[in-house]
């Protein structure tokens, strides 16, 4: 057993830890007051070749393992959950069905330009009445001779306002249940295809979302992903896989929090010491330390796993679990630690506790991820 990252995870830890460092954080602060993505990302992270990292040399992409997305997405986290989280909407969620799916010429016109930062994606599941409970969407894509006929409408999408293409879940087969789910390519200016409405939140205020509306939009036959009906299992290989890099991303997050936090208990003083030196807060940051190393190391466990090919589903969900509600606790206690300064937006530990609060509900939720762990070991928990 080898717990060392590999010396070439280690070079790209740093490349893109420094990437992140001097490239992002400077627009984190009007990206945040703006609620706007800095577009001008996408092509640079293109060029340098950071957003196909796991896609393989032939379509673009770098051909690392999991373990390096797992390390990309902690360092883009880090920095800012809102602006790494339409990267993970466009490198993981809009792309990895057509990576891993798609036919030949689906990858040539779609992923091929996306692993470049020319054309940016999105993935459309969630519709307003229907989250967790994928099953309830109501969107519906009809045949009509060489093409589909899309209706429907979707909510809380990643990027939907700036995105080229949308992968958008719809039944073809309503009597087949899941299995009747299929998914499509829908490219921006399709007829029938309209952004309803770009929506304001509480956290994540950088990467743009949005309700989408598809009004008889008729989509080619080419662009059902895979040229095949019936894309449910596609969509499930695609959350798992997606869950452990928000674990990853979730982490990030923390240790932004705690790394704040830390340099903040060693400069201020009260009752002429540092408040780290007080026992209550001193232990505050052992606890906060120690979390962050047990998800860290769960999550390079169950990267580990995808990339043996085994199978990880209830493991996927664990980390996700753990990692996202540590790191609410973990951003919870770093703003205790910075007193009546938290409340200030000029310190950033208001935006990682708004940012993590989020993370335990994108992606599944809490109780959605202990929902999938009691099924894995046999239970009916509805
Ligand atoms: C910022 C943001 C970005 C997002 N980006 C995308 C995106 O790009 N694409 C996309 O498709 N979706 C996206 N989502 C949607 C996200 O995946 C859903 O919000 C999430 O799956 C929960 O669905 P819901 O909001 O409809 O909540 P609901 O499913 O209505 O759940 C409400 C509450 O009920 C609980 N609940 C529901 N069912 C059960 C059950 N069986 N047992 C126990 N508790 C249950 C839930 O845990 C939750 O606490 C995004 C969401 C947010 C907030």
């Amino acid at each position: 057993m080898d717990f060392d990252l590999s010396p070439e995870h280690r070079i790209f830890q740093k490349a893109i830890r420094d990437f992140a460092e001097k490239e992002i954080s400077p627009l984190v602060e009007r990206a945040e007051e703006e609620e706007r993505f800095p577009l001008e990302l996408f092509p640079k992270m293109g060029q340098l070749g950071y957003l196909g990292i796991r896609y393989s040399e032939i379509y673009g992409g770098s051909g690392a393992d999991k373990i390096a997305e797992c390390i990309w997405a902690e360092e883009l986290f880090r920095i800012c959950r809102g602006i790494a989280t339409s990267l993970f909407a466009h490198c993981h969620l809009g792309t990895f069905p057509i990576f891993a799916f798609g036919t030949e010429e689906q990858k040539a016109r779609f992923l091929h330009p996306a692993i470049r930062g020319e054309k940016i994606a999105a993935f459309a599941l969630t519709e307003p009445n229907a989250g967790s409970d994928v099953q309830a969407i109501e969107s519906r894509a009809v045949k009509v001779g060489q093409s589909y006929l899309l209706r429907g409408s979707k909510m809380f999408v990643t990027n939907g306002t700036i995105a080229d293409f949308v992968l958008v879940a719809a039944y073809t087969d309503r009597s087949k249940g899941l299995e009747g789910i299929s998914l499509f390519v829908v490219e921006k200016g399709a007829g029938g295809f309209h952004v309803s409405r770009k929506l304001k939140k509480e956290g994540s205020r950088s990467s743009e979302t949005a309700q989408l509306s598809f009004e008889d939009c008729l989509i080619s036959e080419e662009n059902l992903i895979g040229a095949r009906e019936g894309a449910f299992r596609n969509i499930f290989k695609t959350l798992v896989e997606g869950r452990v890099v928000i674990a990853a991303g979730a982490t990030g997050v923390a240790r932004a929090a705690f790394e704040a936090a830390l340099q903040y208990a060693k400069e201020r003083i009260a009752f002429g010491r540092p408040i780290g030196n007080f026992q209550a807060i001193g232990f505050k940051l052992a606890d906060m330390a120690t979390w962050i190393e047990i998800s860290r190391t769960m999550i390079y466990r169950v990267a580990w796993m995808v990339d043996q090919k085994r199978a990880c589903t209830s493991e996927a969900s664990m980390a996700k679990l753990f990692a996202t509600e540590m790191a609410e606790n973990v951003t919870s206690e770093a703003m205790q630690i910075f007193g009546g300064y938290s409340q200030m937006r000029e310190f950033p530990v208001g935006r990682y506790w708004r940012d993590a609060r989020q993370l335990k509900i994108g992606e599944g939720t809490s109780e959605i991820q202990r929902r999938i762990i009691c099924h894995q070991m046999g239970l009916k928990t509805d």
